[in-house]
């Protein structure tokens, strides 16, 4: 930590439709944010820079930085193509180094990067919905469908990163869509994302009336995901997030579907009733606390890790 007065960490958080970026004070409240819509790279990432520049001459210098960001990206440090993007059907983007979002100052700074989603589990791990539990996994569902995974305290990375979006539901008898993923049709996100949603019942849920077999059908796919990610993770908590969840008619019929696709087997009391008879799912399966800004606060956290991390040499 530097002794020449307060903290301050630039947190970004990488969109495929927006960018937000912030110039936050130690405790991660944002002293200037903006929010940028996501064009061509090479645009979106000049007026990031020029934000992140203006706002420190403003408020003084970052000290370190933290990017959440839509993927697939490349997170071990040690690699050749750190902090880029890899091969995506967003147009353009393959291959971009999101540090050149950085102004000169900032480019040997502390830093770090993840997921928008492992960024958003670690936020709501720390901070929301999962407070006081060490393994969360935070399902996205909007215009594609992720799974961030904290195990232990820890985002998970590897090979690259979990993409558990792309695994594959069973398919209900009654869905025709052939699935919209490009690279595999009908997995998850191929059936359940919001573009699959709108190419199947020509709406999004928010204008169908809530005893559509849209509900349903979304639910099933949903809970299937949910028991995939509990069987193969074992989160304490799922917290699911993005544009298809504000239809909170949802959460109810998920955590029936997830009892429903575990078949019993995982003998846990997170996914049973208390003594009461109360659903202890409906503390297992929940909206983020952090609502839409968890993805920001996993950026900045992710940020205030590289300083403390750096400090400790
Ligand atoms: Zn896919």
């Amino acid at each position: 930590m530097s002794a020449d007065g307060p903290v301050r960490i630039a947190a970004i958080e990488a969109g495929g439709t927006k960018m937000i970026a912030a110039l936050c004070d130690a405790d991660g409240r944002p002293l200037e944010q903006v929010r940028i819509a996501t064009r061509d790279p090479q645009a979106t990432l000049a007026e990031v820079r020029d934000f992140l520049d203006a706002a420190q001459r403003r408020h003084g210098s970052a000290h370190a930085c933290g990017v959440a960001s839509f993927g697939p990206l490349t997170l071990d440090p040690r690699a050749a193509d750190f902090a880029h993007l890899r091969r995506t059907p967003k147009a353009g983007w393959s291959g971009t180094d999101l540090r050149t979002m950085l102004p000169e100052g900032l480019r040997g700074a502390p830093f770090a990067i993840d997921t928008d989603v492992n960024a958003a589990a670690l936020a709501e791990q720390r901070h929301g919905a999962g407070r006081g539990l060490a393994s969360v996994a935070y399902v996205t569902v909007g215009t594609g469908i992720g799974v961030g995974l904290v195990l232990d305290g820890r985002p998970v990375h590897g090979l690259l990163h979990p993409e558990a979006g792309h695994l594959w539901p069973r398919r209900a008898e009654d869905d025709a869509l052939p699935g919209l993923c490009p690279f595999h049709g009908d997995c998850f996100e191929g059936l359940a994302s919001g573009p699959a949603i709108e190419a199947r019942w020509g709406s999004a849920l928010d204008a169908l009336p809530p005893d559509h077999r849209a509900f349903d059908l979304q639910a099933d796919y949903l809970g299937q995901l949910a028991a995939q990610v509990i069987l193969l993770a074992a989160p304490e908590r799922l917290v699911f997030g993005g544009g298809v969840m504000a239809q909170q008619a949802l959460f109810p019929r998920i955590r029936a579907r997830t009892r429903h696709w575990l078949g019993g087997y995982i003998d846990s009391p997170m996914l049973s009733h208390d003594a009461h008879g109360r659903d202890r799912l409906d503390d297992f399966i929940v909206p983020p606390a952090l609502g839409t800004a968890s993805g920001l606060r996993g950026a900045f956290e992710l940020g205030r890790d590289a300083l403390r991390a750096d400090a400790a040499g």
